[in-house]
């Protein structure tokens, strides 16, 4: 019998303290030692796993590990260029994560990892060893060729300081002045998201800076998606500020001149916003798991995400290199999937042989009125991928206010299941 206040290791301790069962028995018994999990990276991905594993899993041990105190999302984050939202609206602490689900945080920077021994190496010399770990760390840029000083041509890719300075400038360029935007090679984050802050600043520009021109360099060939409303807003709506040339690929910057060479020729512009190519988390490639997607990326099996080279390593989120889109909403799905089979993987048990992700996004069309695009992706046994869902899958036709206004609490109930 035990005690309905007691957990089953307090009740152990207890009875052996009374006689009831030797003390070797409550000390080492039928318990296990809890199994232990670390993640690298409290983003969209890492938090979703924390909160999962904590949720789903018996007494597993969860350290998470981020270079920052508070996260800073991504998502909404252009619209800070407009000044529509500040930064710090952005931001979301760890404490629920630590106070509600005993997730263990730690403030410092994962330097290496030694996927045979589960170690990894903090900035701090603290040294963790674990059972199983996942990595979430995002992306890493590309460097540019004659850039040197990143916030001179801001991404604005990752939210933060690239974000408010990009703004700085925008507010300080002169009226009949040109906003140059390049899009990189697929994949990237976020793929509505630079047609989506074009056509924003585009419709901020006319309110704002009322003849300046936004020049989209596209290194790809075409609109990669929502092709229907994107091209209907870039030729239509603003096709009064917006100039869109495609198969544009950026060779080299010179922020002295504010000039770009690109293949398709010399650009120059008042402000700049040149987002490069992206790849996983570089700590991701320095483990030696970046072997797919050119090696941009970790190969993973999606009924997992355990990494195609190396056993009890997981990657999530968009460090992954998965048939779904890189989102914030795929990263909290990928983490739910991982979730559920790690807490199999620890009873001894196979993954969900059929898993289902889906993800929703709203494209900013106006400063007031938005589109939205929705996928379902479902698990093939055949190519072992995750593919589209055909009927489940669609844009909008146009946009809305009231779209506006969805994405606004689609917003809000994606960071709630991730961090609260
Ligand atoms: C402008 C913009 C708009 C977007 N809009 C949308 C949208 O509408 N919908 C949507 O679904 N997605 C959107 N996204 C994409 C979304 O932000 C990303 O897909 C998502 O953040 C990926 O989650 P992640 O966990 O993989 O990476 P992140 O959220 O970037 O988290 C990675 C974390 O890892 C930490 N980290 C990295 N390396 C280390 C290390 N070595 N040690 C310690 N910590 C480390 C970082 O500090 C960071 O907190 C948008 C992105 C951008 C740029």
């Amino acid at each position: 019998m035990s005690h309905p206040t007691l957990n089953r290791r307090q009740w152990l301790m207890a009875a052996a303290a009374a006689g009831l069962l030797p003390l070797s028995y409550a000390q080492t018994g039928p318990l296990k030692a809890n199994a232990r999990v670390i993640i690298i990276g409290g983003g969209m991905a890492g938090t979703t796993l924390a909160k999962y594993l904590r949720l789903w899993g018996t007494n597993i041990d969860v350290t998470l590990i981020d270079r920052n105190a508070k996260y800073t999302s991504n998502i909404m984050s252009s619209l800070v260029l407009t000044g529509q939202r500040t930064i710090t609206s952005l931001q979301y602490a760890y404490t629920t994560l630590k106070q509600k689900y005993g997730v263990k945080v730690l403030t410092d920077e994962v330097l290496a990892v030694d996927p045979a021994a589960k170690k990894v190496t903090l900035a701090s010399g603290k040294v963790l060893v674990a059972d199983r770990i996942v990595m979430a760390p995002g992306i890493s840029f590309d460097p540019v060729p004659g850039l040197t000083d990143p916030l001179a041509m801001p991404h604005a890719w990752q939210a933060g300081v690239q974000t408010t300075t990009l703004r700085k400038q925008l507010l300080a360029m002169p009226a009949n002045g040109t906003v140059v935007m390049s899009i990189p090679k697929v994949p990237y984050r976020c793929p509505p998201g630079p047609y989506e802050r074009a056509c924003l600043l585009a419709d901020w520009l006319k309110k704002n800076k009322r003849q300046a021109k936004l020049l989209v360099l596209d290194a790809n060939p075409d609109f990669v998606t929502e092709k229907d409303n994107f091209s209907n807003a870039f030729f239509n709506l603003h096709g009064s500020v917006i100039e869109y040339r495609t198969s544009t690929e950026v060779l080299s910057a010179d922020a002295a001149t504010m000039t770009l060479q690109t293949t398709t020729g010399a650009v120059a512009g008042h402000v700049i916003n040149l987002i490069p190519r992206q790849r996983c988390g570089p700590i991701v490639a320095a483990t030696g798991l970046a072997n797919a997607t050119e090696g941009r990326f970790a190969g993973v099996s999606v009924l997992n995400y355990e990494s195609t080279v190396s056993p009890g390593v997981h990657i999530i989120g968009d460090s992954s290199a998965t048939t779904q889109p890189k989102a914030g909403h795929i990263a909290n799905q990928e983490a739910k999937v991982c979730a559920d089979a790690i807490v199999r993987a620890f009873a001894g048990e196979q993954p969900d042989p059929a898993p289902v992700t889906n993800s929703a996004c709203f494209s900013t069309i106006t400063m007031t009125q938005a589109s939205w695009l929705e996928a379902v992706f479902q698990y093939d046994p055949v190519t072992r991928l995750m593919t589209p869902v055909a009927n489940a899958t669609g844009a909008s036709i146009g946009w809305s206010g009231d779209n506006f206004d969805q994405m606004n609490t689609w917003f809000k109930a994606l960071m709630a299941d991730s961090f609260a």
